[in-house]
């Protein structure tokens, strides 16, 4: 027992152990004495004299780093630096000479050339770790550079300190370089992979897009100094590919405005990118020949790709300004984003270059990137805003294509109907004109009541078949002439009465009800035409013992009447249908009766429409405007 107790505690001992110094040693190791040391005072000697190494340093002339710039010689390409490491007390001391301007580096120490670092290329900034020995106190370092054209010189102080942790502080810089060029680099390659999806609209803006943002990430990778102190054997690949994405960059972004947002007050954006086209293209051309010659080119290279290069940047960005308050000012949402983007990255910059004055010294430039991915990142939403927006526009117009197309279908088949409709109508009426005639006849000459009243009947029920006949032949242009006013209660009631016995007959019964005085403008016979099919059609879909409910009532100036049954109901693809020529689900039917009766009522400014549950029943409202007497 007492046994467990001990191991239990031993244990919790062991844990809070290890807790404590997996918690306690960074902070142990940064409370670790002997912070950096900042060597600041170095000797400089301007002598161009081949002096070959630092033995022979008595040929050369020295002075103190803080008169160095006065004494500089005109067009001096050699420097040599001098300093006494400081005393130090350290476990694995390195040096790092964060900036020094030279295209060739060469480090003397402890007597031998311990650095060495050469370009050819114009890219002249060099970042230097350089370790030492813990028994390096006091001993001299020799440093020679030198540089065909341009800067030379160390502009900041050498920081002396543990290696690991100079390279630390070195690599916090830098990373964040590698970092966002990277993604840049990264996004652009996503982008221009999806390029074949793209439709051939976009193909160019979507390039542009890809190759503005992958010049973007390459520039800040490529001028970072990470990639030439720690993969220094491509450096020249490094400086021509900042080249190469530096003369991409602006004709991108021109392409981009123009196919985005116009062409621009007089053109100018379209004119302006077409020349930076041929401007960026002929620059990579002269760095190729320039190349392939060995830079025996250089300095007409350096002059039309530098020098010129900055003059038509200034004015590409005055017409990329003005372009863009011309756009603002129309009203282009577009055009603020962009301008919205492109004034962050102006603000960081400014605000950027503010700050590196008032703190003149050790500042580095690091807001302006974070500008760079506000402007693209304004770019890409203007993008997506397009694509989203074209889509809409498909979206809506295959919509009306396909509601033009129905519409079509319908007239067409309304067409044929019509003319079908009219000759076949025609035919009818001859032999009903000559019926009427002899019925007519017979008429007069009959004697008896009973027979005359038969005969008066059935003339009528002719004429209401011609009657048929004649809207039947015109229903592709109703008639409203000779519309009267009718009394619906009346109407309705005659037609109930019509077809009770059919209802009857199906072993169904129908229930009327209606308020008087309701009244509509139309033909009395071409309404009952109208109700007559749709009570019909509620009869036919009824099922054994069947209810056909008709009702009709006024409210807001509208006379309404309902047929409600609760026959076999529609689907609602039939519904769709209803009114269409020819669509049928009877035997006998002739698809017909819905399409006249739909003409009639709209020939009385009539609305209807059907509600139907399949299998529970189906209802047809009309709203009629109400005419009073
Ligand atoms: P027909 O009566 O000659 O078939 P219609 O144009 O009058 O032609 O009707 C078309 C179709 O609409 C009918 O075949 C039927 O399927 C459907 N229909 C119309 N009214 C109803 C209703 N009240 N209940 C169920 N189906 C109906
Ligand atoms: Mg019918």
């Amino acid at each position: 027992m007492r046994d467990t107790v001990k191991r239990s505690a031993m244990m919790i001992i062991v844990l809070f152990a290890i807790q404590f110094f997996t918690i306690a040693s960074p902070i142990l190791a940064s409370s670790h004495p002997a912070a950096e040391t900042i060597i600041q005072d170095w000797e400089v000697s301007w002598d161009a004299s081949q002096a070959v190494s630092p033995h022979e340093e008595d040929t050369l002339k020295w002075l103190s780093a803080k008169s160095a710039e006065e004494t500089k010689p005109k067009n001096a390409s050699t420097m040599w630096v001098k300093f006494k490491i400081p005393e130090f007390k350290l476990n694995s001391p390195g040096i790092l000479i964060n900036k020094a301007y030279a295209q060739k580096v060469t480090i003397y120490f402890d007597g031998r050339e311990s650095y060495h670092s050469s370009r050819n290329y114009r890219y002249d900034v060099n970042k230097i770790f350089l370790p030492l020995n813990t028994d390096s106190s006091y001993q001299t370092l020799y440093m020679k550079l030198e540089s065909k054209d341009g800067r030379i010189g160390i502009p900041e102080a050498i920081i002396l300190d543990e290696y690991q942790r100079l390279l630390k502080t070195y690599m916090q810089h830098e990373l964040i370089d590698i970092i966002i060029g990277g993604a840049f680099i990264f996004i652009a390659i996503c982008i221009l992979a999806c390029s074949g999806f793209v439709s051939r609209d976009f193909f160019v803006s979507w390039i542009a897009l890809s190759l503005i943002i992958l010049s973007v990430g390459v520039m800040i990778v490529t001028y970072s100094p990470f990639l030439y102190s720690f993969y220094g054997n491509y450096g020249r690949l490094y400086y021509k590919l900042f080249d190469v994405a530096q003369s991409i960059m602006m004709p991108a972004i021109f392409v981009f405005i123009d196919r985005v947002l116009g062409a621009g007050p007089y053109g100018l954006i379209r004119k302006a990118s077409k020349f930076l086209v041929i401007f960026s293209l002929s620059s990579v051309l002269f760095m190729i020949i320039n190349l392939l010659s060995n830079d025996r080119i250089n300095e007409l290279y350096f002059l039309y790709s530098v020098t010129f290069y900055g003059f038509v940047l200034l004015a590409s960005a005055s017409i990329l300004l003005w372009t863009l308050v011309y756009y603002c000012l129309k009203g282009n949402k577009e055009a603020y984003l962009l301008s919205l983007g492109l004034g962050v990255l102006m603000l960081f910059s400014i605000v950027e270059i503010i700050w590196f004055y008032a703190q003149n010294t050790e500042y580095e430039l690091f807001l302006w990137k974070w500008g760079i991915v506000c402007f693209v990142l304004s770019l890409i939403m203007i993008f997506a805003k397009r694509i989203a927006h074209n889509h809409q526009q498909l979206l809506l117009y295959s919509k009306k294509l396909e509601m033009y197309n129905v519409e079509l279908q319908r007239s067409e088949k309304m067409e044929i109907i019509s003319q079908l409709a009219a000759s076949i109508a025609h035919e009818v009426r001859n032999p009903l004109q000559v019926t009427r005639g002899f019925l007519q006849l017979l008429h007069e000459k009959s004697i008896e009541n009973k027979e005359r009243s038969y005969i008066t009947l059935s003339i009528e029920e002719l004429d209401r078949a011609s009657e048929i006949i004649t809207d039947f032949l015109t229903f592709a242009k109703p008639q409203t002439e000779n519309a009267g006013l009718m009394n619906i209660s009346q109407e309705l009631e005659q037609i109930v009465g019509i077809l009770i016995p059919l209802a009857n007959l199906q072993g169904g019964k129908i229930i009327f009800s209606a308020a008087e005085e309701l009244y509509v403008r139309g033909q009395s016979s071409k309404f009952k035409q109208g109700l007559i099919n749709i009570i019909k059609n509620s009869i036919e879909a009824l099922r054994d013992e069947g209810k056909i409910e008709v009702w009709a009532y006024e409210s807001n100036e509208e006379i309404i009447i309902k047929v409600r049954d609760d026959g076999e109901g529609m689907t609602e693809d039939e519904l769709k249908k209803l009114g269409e020529p020819y669509f049928s689900k009877k035997s006998k039917g002739t698809g017909l009766g819905l399409m006249v009766t739909f003409r009639i009522i709209e020939g009385m400014q009539g609305i209807i429409h059907y509600n139907s549950i399949k299998g529970k029943g189906t209802e047809a409202v009309i709203h009629f405007p109400s005419a009073k007497e």
